[in-house]
């Protein structure tokens, strides 16, 4: 057993042994719901089963929180950024411990849980700095008279998460909606909610009574939060299925501002003229592997023009057969396991339906070693564009490679699926990149760069990949709604 085994073992018994409550209003309180095992992907063994809320449990935070939302919002927003702020710093006091929570939770290797937890913290303060760009304006609209307006807080603000990046969405996207001036009701994935429920636990003496409450549960504890009355406003991380159910529950009790960001199949556009070193390490980039490919915004459709299929293909299935896969806390890990048997089972299924229609297997291909949930990363050749692994999101560590001829028929190929998250474009031709940049149906253009987020830049995607703008000022005013004062002097 390594050094980092033993260290995970002790954590992995600490975790056991806590006392799981969701924090309510002020209140830590054991959930009254039944139990939801959470499990240790690397082996399948139960860490421990924390009582999910019941719909009172529910029904109080929200309660709590539209209590809570009264004095919130009243405040001025440099006092909220500076509550914010304060969270943040407790948060990063404890990043360590929430980097192997989720590690352990998620099957997420550690180091890459570490920069997860310091970008969780930096876009909290992001958020606190924009605080001052809460303006309403004043409009020319008569002679002689004031006309005003004021971004005003929802209220409630419901926030739902997807299991893949545990802390750093249940971090970050509690920031925006807070700074704007309303409570925050979070439930992150039933399947990683342990460092969610820790920050309930961390925030307490740190921001005032009601204005953050942690549920911990699944689709009925989601479905009860977005249909209470008094939550307004919902801002979803998910799959597009889930995302559709959310607006047409919300739909069925009232009116509700809904922003959704949900998942990707996005195409990565090699030109003959791009720097193909470069473009090589950015692909496999792209794909997210540390994540095992369980992320939005993956480039796992890479359309290569055909005269650098050959050498592109070769040197990256090489690339990617040599990343390596373990146990998410040792060191040097590249990919660790998926988050369940669910999703490992989902990713194997897309990669036999391939090769049974003609696809090859040029990297991976298989299930990881022992009991865990581990599926190699696996590069997929002679894919074509109607494929279901090519139109569907695989969520897992499976990229298919494609050719083309022509500019637009990389277009075409990269435009003809259901989704519209990212795009990557990779050519040393500015007329070229612009053009296809600007072509692309996608959210979020990276030219000769994947992956990577810039402070501040919308995040959001198009078509089957959702409704709203995050990371940026976008998402800041979205929690506000704006009031008009028409001042008639005469
Ligand atoms: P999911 O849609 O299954 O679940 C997301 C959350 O919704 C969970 O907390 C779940 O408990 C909750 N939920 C489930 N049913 C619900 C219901 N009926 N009402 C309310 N809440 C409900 O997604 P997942 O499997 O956790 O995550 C994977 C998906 O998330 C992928 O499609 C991925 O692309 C997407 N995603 C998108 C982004 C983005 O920024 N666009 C980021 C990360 C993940």
């Amino acid at each position: 057993m390594t050094e980092s085994d033993r260290e995970a073992r002790r954590r992995i018994e600490e975790i056991g042994a806590h006392p799981w409550r969701q924090r309510i209003g002020d209140e830590l309180r054991v959930g009254r719901g039944p139990a939801i095992p959470i499990i240790d992907p690397t082996d399948d063994t139960v860490l421990v089963a924390p009582a999910t809320a019941d719909a009172d449990d529910v029904r109080d935070a929200v309660d709590r929180a539209a209590d809570g939302a009264v004095a919130w919002g009243a405040a001025t927003p440099r006092e909220r950024a500076g509550a914010v702020r304060d969270f943040a710093a407790v948060l990063e006091r404890h990043a360590e411990e929430l980097a192997w929570l989720d590690t352990i939770d998620a099957g997420l290797p550690l180091w890459m849980m570490r920069i997860d937890a310091a970008t969780g913290v930096e876009r909290m303060r992001l958020f606190a700095d924009l605080a001052h760009s809460l303006v309403g304006q004043t409009i020319p609209a008569s002679a002689g008279n004031l006309h005003l307006t004021f971004p005003e807080p929802f209220g409630v603000v419901a926030r739902i998460i997807p299991f893949n990046h545990p802390f750093m969405f249940a971090s970050s996207k509690l920031a925006a909606p807070l700074v704007a001036g309303n409570a925050v009701v979070l439930k992150p994935s039933e399947l990683t909610p342990l460092s969610a429920l820790r920050m309930g636990e961390l925030a307490d003496g740190v921001l005032p009574p009601g204005v953050f409450s942690v549920v911990h549960g699944g689709p009925e504890t989601g479905e009860a939060l977005v249909r209470h009355p008094a939550v307004s406003r919902i801002a979803f991380t998910g799959s597009h299925q889930v995302g559709r159910a959310i607006q047409r529950s919300g739909a069925e009790v009232g009116i509700k501002h809904v922003s959704l960001e949900l998942g990707g199949k996005n195409a990565l556009l090699l030109f003959p003229d791009a720097d193909l070193d470069r473009a090589l390490a950015s692909a496999v980039k792209g794909m997210n592997f540390a994540f095992a490919g369980q992320s939005c915004g993956s480039t796992s459709r890479v359309l290569v023009h055909e005269s650098i299929a050959e050498e592109f293909t070769e040197r990256f299935a090489r690339a990617v057969a040599g990343l390596r896969l373990g146990r998410p806390w040792e060191e040097g890990v590249q990919i660790g396991p998926m988050v369940s048997r669910r999703q490992q089972d989902r990713a194997l299924g897309f990669i036999e339906r391939a090769v049974a229609a003609g696809a090859e297997v040029l990297a991976g291909g298989g299930r990881g070693p022992g009991d865990g949930y581990a599926v190699q990363p696996t590069v997929l050749g002679g894919v074509t564009p109607e494929l279901e692994v090519a139109t569907e999101e695989v969520f897992g560590p499976v990229v298919s490679i494609m050719t083309f001829r022509e500019e637009a028929e990389a277009v075409r190929i990269a435009n003809g699926v259901e989704y519209g998250l990212t795009g990557s474009v990779w050519t040393r031709d500015l007329d070229r990149a612009l053009r296809v940049s600007r072509a692309l149906e996608a959210g979020y253009v990276w030219i000769n760069d994947t992956s990577t987020h810039f402070p501040g830049v919308p995040f959001g995607g198009v078509k089957l990949s959702g409704i709203g703008r995050e990371e940026s000022v976008d998402e800041l005013l979205s929690y506000t709604q704006l009031r008009a004062i028409n001042v008639v002097t005469a």
